[in-house]
Parts: structure tokens; C-alpha cells; sequence
């Protein structure tokens, strides 16, 4: 049976609920306490389209971070003029002058960025990566140590920035083996610090330091296995709706879809 006529088949829809958007920041806010928020909006806000969600959020939140340089110029465009950091940096010189003239921060992930960075007109919002255990960017904790020994050029606007590698695993060890390195990084240097994202912030207080950067939570997701937004009182933000296409009887034992996972317990419907 196909489904009747008064359905639009071709009309699939995501519906972004800024009032549910509003109450994820308002929550994130409440576990966080005094620290600051840069809302996470790479990849077109996680999909949500990232004029909405800035316009929605610009003035509830304390900066946006995004990926990549384009994304960073995009947004400033849009006519924010909150902080906004680039996450995986400065890639070449040509970007570079994007990041001067959009007054974007850029992360340095190495030694090479660095100094890069050092010497042009953003060197004041340079944000330092540094590698405590993902593997993935950053400079190494020896060279993060040895930096801020000499902070030459490092002002106090500069955040010192690290990414955890298994928040959203409740059982492991490494969360706190990597905010315990963190700590003996910084904690002897005045900088702001950054380590959580949305599975920090959510279940690992130690980790909130002065800038949260909450991504998935923002739009109303859990990070963790088993457990949903709304246990922690996170609203989703989009809803994806279309119509029914089409309503099949199969008998009992027959299965459904690739691989044959499902199998019908009786004659359905
Ligand atoms: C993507 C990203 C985030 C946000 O992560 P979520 O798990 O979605 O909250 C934060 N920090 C960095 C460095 C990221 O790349």
C-alpha cells in the first residue's frame, strides 16, 4: 500500500528549534559556572545552518570556534564581533592574511605556526595548542612548558588550549591523567586556559578551566553511549520530518532491510 495522497513526498525537512538551542546554552551555563563559552559552530553549525545559530546565539555566548579559516571568515561576515577561534590554525601565509583582516584567533597547533604567528598583527589572540595525550594537534608538553618559562610574546588575552582524548568514556583514566598534565602546564602562567568540549564539560568538572568549547551539547546531544540530552536537561535542536512512503504487510519470521536484522515476530502490521 502506498501511502495517501494528501502527504508531499518530496517535502523532507529539518526544523532547528532556537528556543531548544537557547535552553542548551542557559544548561551549559549552569554547569559551568564562571566559565566562559565558545559555542562550537564548524562544519555549518554541526549541520544547522550557521547563520541561524549565530544570529540565535551572539549575544548568550562569550565566542565562537569553527575549523577552519573559511568557516572563521563566514561567520565574521555575518557581523559578530565575539572572539572567533580557528581550531586547526593557520595553514599558509595566504591565510594568514584572512586571519589579520577578520580578526580571527587562530590555534597554533606546532612550532612552526608559532612562529608564524608570532610576528604578525593577531599575535595578541593566539591561542597555543598543546598535545596531552589525542595525539591528533598541538605542540608537545615539553615545548608548551618551555614557552610559557619565556613568555616573550604571550599576553594575558592568550588561552593555552588542549583536547581530551576519551571524556566521553565515564570508566577511563586518561580524562584525568590528561587534565593533571594540563594543570602542570599551566598553572603557573596567569594565560586563560582551555581544555573542555561538550563530554568535559558535561561529566568532568576538573576540566572546565576558563573557556568551555561545546559542540555536539549545544545542539541538544549527548556525547555518551546510553545516555541522552535530556538527561542532562539538553534540548534537541533539529527535527527531521517527512511523510510515510510506503506501508508493507509481511508474515511472521520474514525480515526487513539489508543483512535481514530485524525479523518480524508476527504478521505486521
Ligand atoms: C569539535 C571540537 C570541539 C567540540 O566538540 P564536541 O564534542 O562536539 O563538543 C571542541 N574542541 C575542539 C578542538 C574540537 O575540534
Amino acid at each position: 500500500m502506498t501511502a495517501g495522497g494528501n502527504s508531499d513526498i518530496s517535502r523532507v525537512r529539518a526544523h532547528i528549534d532556537i528556543r531548544a538551542l537557547k535552553n542548551n546554552v542557559a544548561t551549559i551555563r549552569r554547569i559551568v559556572g564562571k566559565s566562559k563559552i565558545s559555542a562550537v559552530v564548524k562544519a555549518d553549525a554541526y549541520g544547522h545552518g550557521l547563520e541561524n545559530i549565530c544570529h540565535a546565539i551572539d549575544d548568550v555566548v562569550d565566542g565562537f570556534s569553527v575549523a577552519r579559516v573559511c568557516e572563521g571568515v563566514a561567520l565574521r561576515r555575518l557581523g559578530t564581533s565575539l572572539p572567533i577561534w580557528v581550531l586547526s590554525g593557520c595553514m599558509s601565509v595566504d591565510e594568514l592574511g584572512e586571519i589579520e583582516r577578520y580578526e580571527l584567533s587562530p590555534v597554533a597547533c606546532d612550532l612552526h605556526q608559532i612562529d608564524l604567528l608570532r610576528d604578525s598583527s593577531v599575535s595578541e589572540k593566539v591561542i597555543i595548542k598543546v598535545d596531552t595525550g589525542l595525539g591528533r594537534f598541538g605542540i608537545s608538553t615539553t615545548e608548551a612548558t618551555e614557552l610559557l618559562r619565556h613568555p616573550r610574546w604571550l599576553k594575558e588575552a592568550t588561552v593555552i588550549l588542549s583536547h581530551l582524548s576519551d571524556a566521553d568514556n565515564l570508566a577511563s583514566k586518561k580524562t584525568k591523567a590528561q587534565i593533571a598534565e594540563f594543570n602542570s602546564i599551566t598553572n603557573k602562567s596567569p594565560i586563560q586556559k582551555s581544555l573542555a568540549a561538550s563530554a568535559g564539560l558535561l561529566a568532568w568538572p576538573n576540566s572546565h578551566f576558563d573557556w568551555v568549547r561545546p559542540g555536539i551539547a549545544l545542539y541538544g546531544v549527548s556525547p555518551f553511549l546510553g545516555k541522552t540530552g535530556a538527561d542532562f536537561g539538553l534540548d534537541p535542536v533539529m527535527t527531521l520530518k517527512s511523510a510515510v512512503v510506503s506501508i508493507r504487510t509481511l508474515a511472521k519470521g520474514r525480515s526487513i532491510g539489508y543483512g535481514g536484522e530485524w525479523i518480524c515476530p508476527e504478521r505486521m502490521p
